[in-house]
């Protein structure tokens, strides 16, 4: 594996995505260019040097459940211990919960670099990291002092626990007990597929779990999350007896293979309550909003490491005359199809990487800002940018990874060059965190139902409104921006309707396409990056511009029940 990490690359889509906009707010003392420089250095030669060494490794060896207990591959535990030492964890955390108090999208920039290198090991400070969100809003003091803390410091990691085999994109349908023992609760139930659910990289583990207390009604209104520790954790902060909660599998998987994902047995656990009961969906939403714009970065980051190892592959094989060269065996680097692949790799990476970082910026804004207006807008922009953080740049990942196992040929289809696992690795991401479709109904349903709309008018104003000055640019991209206010208007007229639901993902789609082209569009700023935005214009935004009429053509004949006989 030679990742290496693209760091002028991503400063400049920090740049592109309003990164100085976040200083200009004085909140983040800390975050000059000189430390932001310093802090990407230090992240690529960690994640270069000890994290991608064990992509392949890991993938090979996977997890395993002994005694009672998940073993991580080799040099994982190594790898997290240093991860840890190295403060990794602390980078966006607040100060007095013992946090660097840097901004959000720096830490997000440090993930892409972390999953490039190794998307299974990436996932467990995923996780933490949205425990940290959720305890620092809503946890107690008590909590935050002895759960906390601890998170903060990498020292223990945090779980998400909320699927069940009858409760995925439904989780109105959870069914774990809790049932109050004093002060505290007993928590009893059956979880699946959770990520780290068990490992032996970390001494303890935080578990965030779903539950349903007794007299609660039905429905995603009776559902309270618990904080349930692995191992009890006394009122001075000392590990105890284990609780009554235990992995009892992990699944064999298509991809990230060193990554354990858990069935999850709570027998009677120990549980403290987060938040007021019924409050469990809304607050374990602050996490999914982290979490899934994380997942996002996932499909950034593979698709950049991909990306890398498509270009490095084709740099070296030779194969074919090239139009452009008089070599007899051309490397098919300099072979025009193969360029075009290169070209929309490296394109798509680069779009939905500003797209994410764009995100990131407006939650760290939203939270941050001085003053309550710039607050608010900025709250509307993330909302209405997570879902196509999520679902777009998923989609783009394993799109991207897809085309590097074609520049390959054959060979991209054999596991020891690594293009395939990419491709194997990047599909998971569409599918957890809300599967795409569930986030294409979120942007169409909940998202655009803000304000009457006002999140997506704003963002196509402000789009619209941006100076681009390369012609073959901007007319596809004011285009494709027309595009988006008739398909949003269309959606907005139509919101909860089978049309509307039918047309969600084709509408995420249209406006991800040119959300991206509109970043590249404002990041060409030399003659590469014009170059790049002029083949996005042509290849992505051109076709984006008819998805548009497709909107419209409504769900009826998804109903032609013929088609599917039986
Ligand atoms: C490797 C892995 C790791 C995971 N990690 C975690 C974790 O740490 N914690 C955790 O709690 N869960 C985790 N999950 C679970 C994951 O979030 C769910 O699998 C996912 O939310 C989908 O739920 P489901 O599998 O039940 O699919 P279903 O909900 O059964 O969905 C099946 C299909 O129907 C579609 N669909 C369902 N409902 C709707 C709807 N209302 N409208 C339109 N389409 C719909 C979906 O888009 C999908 O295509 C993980 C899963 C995997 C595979």
């Amino acid at each position: 594996m030679t990742y290496r990490a693209p760091i002028a690359d991503i400063q400049h889509a920090l740049k592109v995505a309003g990164f100085d906009a976040l200083l200009e707010t004085g909140a983040f003392e800390g975050a000059d260019a000189e430390t932001v420089a310093a802090v990407l250095e230090a992240a690529a030669e960690f994640t270069q040097g000890v994290l991608a060494p064990l992509n392949r490794s890991g993938d090979q060896e996977g997890v395993k459940l002994e005694n009672g207990k998940v073993r991580t591959a080799s040099g994982f535990a190594d790898a997290y211990r240093q991860y840890r030492e190295g403060g990794w964890p602390s980078l966006a955390a607040a100060p007095e919960f013992g946090g660097q108090g840097l901004p959000g999208v720096l830490a997000l920039a440090v993930m892409e670099m972390v999953d490039s290198a190794n998307m299974s090991f990436g996932l467990c400070p995923i996780l933490s990291e949205g425990a940290v969100h959720l305890l620092s809003l809503h946890g107690t003091k008590r909590q935050q002092e002895l759960y906390l803390k601890k998170l903060v410091s990498g020292e223990w990691t945090g779980t998400m626990n909320l699927t069940e085999s009858q409760a995925g994109s439904d989780l109105a349908l959870v069914r774990t007990k809790a049932e109050k023992n004093g002060e505290t609760y007993r928590i009893t139930g059956q979880k699946i597929f959770i990520t780290y659910g068990d490992h032996d990289m970390a001494e303890n583990i935080v578990h965030l779990v779903l539950a349903r207390l007794p007299d609660a009604p039905p429905g995603v209104k009776g559902i309270s999350l618990f904080l349930v520790p692995k191992i009890l954790v006394g009122d001075d902060g000392k590990l105890g007896a284990a609780n009554s909660l235990r992995p009892l599998s992990v699944e064999h998987k298509l991809g990230i293979h060193a990554s354990p994902t858990c069935v999850m047995s709570y027998e009677g656990a120990y549980g403290e309550i987060v938040g007021n009961p019924g409050d469990g969906l809304a607050l374990m939403f602050l996490m999914m909003n982290a979490a899934r714009l994380h997942v996002g970065m996932e499909g950034v980051g593979v698709a950049e490491a991909a990306t890398q190892k498509a270009l490095e592959y084709a740099r070296e094989r030779r194969q074919g005359r090239s139009p452009w060269s008089k070599d007899q065996t051309a490397a098919i680097f300099d072979l025009p199809d193969v360029r075009r692949m290169l070209m929309l790799m490296t394109a798509k990476t680069q779009a939905a990487r500003a797209i994410c970082y764009a995100t990131a910026i407006a939650a760290d804004l939203a939270e941050h800002a001085r003053n309550e207006h710039t607050r608010d807008a900025a709250r509307l922009r993330e909302e209405i940018l997570v879902p196509i953080a999520k679902a777009w740049s998923t989609d783009v990942g394993v799109e991207v990874a897809s085309i590097g196992v074609q520049v390959h040929g054959g060979a991209g289809f054999i596991e020891e060059t690594g293009a395939a696992q990419f491709y194997r690795d990047a599909r998971i991401a569409p599918i957890y965190e809300g599967t795409n479709g569930i986030q294409a109904m979120d942007l169409a349903g909940r998202k655009l139902g803000l304000e009457d709309g006002k999140a997506a008018r704003d963002l196509l104003i402000e789009m619209r409104s941006t100076a681009i000055a390369d012609k073959k640019i901007v007319a596809p991209l004011h285009d494709a921006i027309a595009a988006c206010e008739r398909a949003t208007d269309w959606m907005i007229s139509n919101r909860g309707t089978p049309d509307a639901l039918a047309a969600a993902t084709t509408y995420l789609k249209l406006m991800g396409d040119t959300v991206g082209g509109w970043m590249l569009a404002k990041g060409a700023d030399s003659e590469p990056r014009q170059a790049l935005a002029r083949f996005y214009a042509a290849q992505i935004l051109h076709p984006a511009i008819g998805l548009a009429d497709t909107i419209e053509t409504g769900a009826a004949d998804l109903q032609a029940a013929e088609i599917f006989p039986g």
